[in-house]
Protein backbone atom coordinates (compact mmCIF):
# COMPACT_ATOMS: atom_id res chain seq x y z
CA UNK A 1 0.00 0.00 0.00
CA UNK A 2 1.51 3.16 -0.94
CA UNK A 3 2.30 5.74 2.34
CA UNK A 4 0.14 9.06 2.36
CA UNK A 5 2.87 10.60 3.66
CA UNK A 6 6.53 10.84 4.36
CA UNK A 7 6.22 10.76 8.24
CA UNK A 8 6.51 6.50 8.32
CA UNK A 9 9.39 5.38 9.86
CA UNK A 10 10.84 1.70 8.52
CA UNK A 11 11.41 -0.40 12.20
CA UNK A 12 14.56 -1.87 12.73
CA UNK A 13 14.39 -5.89 13.37
CA UNK A 14 17.72 -5.67 14.18
CA UNK A 15 18.76 -8.45 17.21
CA UNK A 16 19.71 -7.05 20.43
CA UNK A 17 23.00 -7.73 21.97
CA UNK A 18 23.49 -9.59 25.12
CA UNK A 19 24.09 -6.27 27.25
CA UNK A 20 20.98 -4.58 25.57
CA UNK A 21 19.17 -7.05 26.87
CA UNK A 22 19.72 -6.79 30.41
CA UNK A 23 19.31 -3.23 30.30
CA UNK A 24 23.31 -2.81 31.93
CA UNK A 25 24.46 0.28 29.60
CA UNK A 26 20.91 1.75 29.87
CA UNK A 27 21.06 1.44 33.80
CA UNK A 28 24.11 3.13 33.86
CA UNK A 29 23.53 5.90 31.93
CA UNK A 30 20.54 6.69 33.88
CA UNK A 31 22.54 6.51 37.21
CA UNK A 32 24.78 8.64 35.59
CA UNK A 33 22.47 11.18 35.05
CA UNK A 34 20.96 10.92 38.70
CA UNK A 35 24.41 11.13 40.17
CA UNK A 36 24.95 14.51 37.89
CA UNK A 37 21.91 15.89 39.61
CA UNK A 38 22.32 14.89 43.04
CA UNK A 39 25.45 16.75 43.20
CA UNK A 40 24.89 19.64 41.10
CA UNK A 41 23.10 22.67 42.38
CA UNK A 42 19.55 22.01 43.94
CA UNK A 43 16.40 24.36 42.16
CA UNK A 44 14.33 23.46 45.37
CA UNK A 45 14.40 24.60 49.30
CA UNK A 46 13.26 22.73 52.16
CA UNK A 47 10.14 25.03 52.74
CA UNK A 48 8.56 26.09 55.39
CA UNK A 49 12.48 26.06 57.24
CA UNK A 50 13.92 27.45 54.49
CA UNK A 51 12.36 30.33 52.69
CA UNK A 52 13.09 32.36 49.42
CA UNK A 53 13.59 36.71 50.19
CA UNK A 54 10.13 37.99 48.48
CA UNK A 55 10.45 40.89 46.42
CA UNK A 56 9.36 44.39 48.22
CA UNK A 57 6.21 44.48 46.58
CA UNK A 58 5.38 40.69 46.55
CA UNK A 59 1.75 40.25 46.68
CA UNK A 60 0.27 38.34 49.01
CA UNK A 61 -2.28 38.35 51.82
CA UNK A 62 -3.99 41.54 52.49
CA UNK A 63 -4.53 43.97 55.05
CA UNK A 64 -6.78 46.76 56.25
CA UNK A 65 -5.01 49.44 57.93
CA UNK A 66 -5.80 51.61 60.42
CA UNK A 67 -5.14 55.69 60.50
CA UNK A 68 -2.53 56.86 63.11
CA UNK A 69 -5.11 57.45 65.57
CA UNK A 70 -6.03 53.67 65.88
CA UNK A 71 -9.25 53.86 63.69
CA UNK A 72 -10.50 52.04 60.44
CA UNK A 73 -9.42 53.31 57.13
CA UNK A 74 -12.01 51.83 54.97
CA UNK A 75 -15.03 53.92 54.57
CA UNK A 76 -16.93 50.59 52.94
CA UNK A 77 -17.18 52.49 49.26
CA UNK A 78 -17.37 49.44 47.53
CA UNK A 79 -14.75 50.35 44.96
CA UNK A 80 -12.49 47.42 45.74
CA UNK A 81 -15.04 45.15 45.37
CA UNK A 82 -16.13 46.65 42.12
CA UNK A 83 -12.39 46.73 40.84
CA UNK A 84 -12.20 43.02 41.72
CA UNK A 85 -11.82 40.68 38.41
CA UNK A 86 -12.29 37.21 40.77
CA UNK A 87 -15.78 39.26 42.93
CA UNK A 88 -13.95 38.03 45.86
CA UNK A 89 -14.72 41.15 47.91
CA UNK A 90 -17.95 41.24 49.73
CA UNK A 91 -18.82 43.67 52.64
CA UNK A 92 -21.79 45.63 54.67
CA UNK A 93 -21.57 49.01 54.99
CA UNK A 94 -22.90 50.45 58.40
CA UNK A 95 -23.53 54.22 59.76
CA UNK A 96 -20.62 55.20 62.43
CA UNK A 97 -22.35 55.96 65.47
CA UNK A 98 -22.01 58.78 67.84
CA UNK A 99 -18.84 57.67 70.53
CA UNK A 100 -17.53 55.47 67.88
CA UNK A 101 -15.46 58.33 66.23
CA UNK A 102 -12.79 56.82 67.76
CA UNK A 103 -12.66 53.29 65.93
CA UNK A 104 -13.32 54.42 62.25
CA UNK A 105 -12.23 57.33 60.41
CA UNK A 106 -15.45 57.81 57.82
CA UNK A 107 -19.16 58.55 59.12
CA UNK A 108 -19.60 55.33 57.04
CA UNK A 109 -17.83 51.85 57.92
CA UNK A 110 -17.14 48.33 57.26
CA UNK A 111 -19.09 46.47 59.30
CA UNK A 112 -18.48 43.29 57.58
CA UNK A 113 -15.38 43.07 54.87
CA UNK A 114 -14.70 39.82 53.54
CA UNK A 115 -12.17 38.47 51.00
CA UNK A 116 -12.84 34.80 49.54
CA UNK A 117 -8.61 34.04 48.97
CA UNK A 118 -9.62 30.81 47.28
CA UNK A 119 -11.26 33.47 44.86
CA UNK A 120 -8.05 35.83 45.14
CA UNK A 121 -5.65 36.04 42.45
CA UNK A 122 -3.71 38.24 44.23
CA UNK A 123 -3.77 41.21 41.32
CA UNK A 124 -3.60 44.11 43.30
CA UNK A 125 -6.49 46.21 41.29
CA UNK A 126 -8.48 46.26 45.25
CA UNK A 127 -5.24 47.95 46.51
CA UNK A 128 -5.18 50.41 43.72
CA UNK A 129 -8.73 50.65 43.32
CA UNK A 130 -8.75 52.17 47.26
CA UNK A 131 -9.30 55.82 47.44
CA UNK A 132 -8.65 55.67 51.17
CA UNK A 133 -5.02 53.89 51.61
CA UNK A 134 -7.12 51.73 53.42
CA UNK A 135 -6.28 47.89 51.86
CA UNK A 136 -2.99 46.59 51.07
CA UNK A 137 -1.33 43.19 49.79
CA UNK A 138 1.63 42.23 51.76
CA UNK A 139 4.15 39.63 52.00
CA UNK A 140 2.17 37.28 53.98
CA UNK A 141 1.16 34.31 52.98
CA UNK A 142 -2.24 32.95 52.88
CA UNK A 143 -2.13 29.56 54.89
CA UNK A 144 -3.32 26.54 53.34
CA UNK A 145 -6.52 24.65 55.03
CA UNK A 146 -8.09 21.69 54.53
CA UNK A 147 -11.60 23.17 54.11
CA UNK A 148 -13.19 25.65 51.76
CA UNK A 149 -14.70 28.27 54.89
CA UNK A 150 -11.44 29.27 56.55
CA UNK A 151 -10.52 30.77 53.12
CA UNK A 152 -13.19 33.31 53.88
CA UNK A 153 -11.04 36.28 55.55
CA UNK A 154 -12.96 38.54 57.84
CA UNK A 155 -12.11 41.84 59.14
CA UNK A 156 -10.48 39.83 62.28
CA UNK A 157 -8.14 38.53 60.06
CA UNK A 158 -7.77 41.33 57.93
CA UNK A 159 -7.87 44.42 59.89
CA UNK A 160 -4.11 45.42 61.60
CA UNK A 161 -3.92 45.62 65.24
CA UNK A 162 -4.50 48.79 66.94
CA UNK A 163 -0.97 48.40 68.80
CA UNK A 164 1.85 50.71 67.02
CA UNK A 165 4.08 47.90 67.20
CA UNK A 166 2.14 44.93 65.53
CA UNK A 167 1.24 47.64 62.36
CA UNK A 168 1.63 45.81 59.15
CA UNK A 169 4.38 48.21 57.58
CA UNK A 170 3.10 48.68 53.92
CA UNK A 171 6.20 51.62 53.42
CA UNK A 172 7.94 49.23 50.75
CA UNK A 173 4.87 49.67 48.52
CA UNK A 174 4.17 53.43 48.84
CA UNK A 175 6.73 54.42 46.24
CA UNK A 176 6.73 58.17 44.61
CA UNK A 177 4.87 56.56 41.79
CA UNK A 178 1.85 54.94 43.47
CA UNK A 179 1.60 58.09 45.60
CA UNK A 180 1.59 60.42 42.77
CA UNK A 181 -0.88 58.00 40.92
CA UNK A 182 -3.27 57.92 44.20
CA UNK A 183 -3.54 61.56 43.94
CA UNK A 184 -3.95 62.08 40.49
CA UNK A 185 -7.67 63.55 39.61
CA UNK A 186 -7.41 62.60 36.59
CA UNK A 187 -9.08 59.20 37.54
CA UNK A 188 -11.97 58.40 39.07
CA UNK A 189 -11.68 56.35 41.65
CA UNK A 190 -9.31 59.44 42.91
CA UNK A 191 -11.91 62.17 43.38
S1 LIG B 1 -5.98 41.14 44.83
FE1 LIG B 1 -7.23 41.21 42.95
S2 LIG B 1 -8.43 39.33 43.01
FE2 LIG B 1 -7.62 39.62 45.09
S3 LIG B 1 -9.23 40.72 46.17
FE3 LIG B 1 -7.85 42.27 45.35
S4 LIG B 1 -8.73 42.84 43.35
FE4 LIG B 1 -9.69 40.89 43.99
S1 LIG C 1 -11.93 50.75 48.24
FE1 LIG C 1 -10.89 51.07 50.20
S2 LIG C 1 -12.29 52.34 51.38
FE2 LIG C 1 -13.47 51.51 49.69
S3 LIG C 1 -14.39 49.63 50.52
FE3 LIG C 1 -12.47 49.02 49.57
S4 LIG C 1 -10.94 49.06 51.22
FE4 LIG C 1 -12.74 50.22 51.92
Amino acid sequence: MQALTNRSKIASNKKMSFMERIYFPAIVKGMFITIRHFFGKKATINYPEQTREFSQIYRGMHVLKRDDEGRERCTACGLCAVACPAEAITMVAAERKSGEENLYREEKYAEVYEINMLRCIFCGDCEEACPKEAIFLTDRIVESEYERLPFIYGKDRLVEPVDLNLRIDISARQTENVLKFKQNKRFAHNK
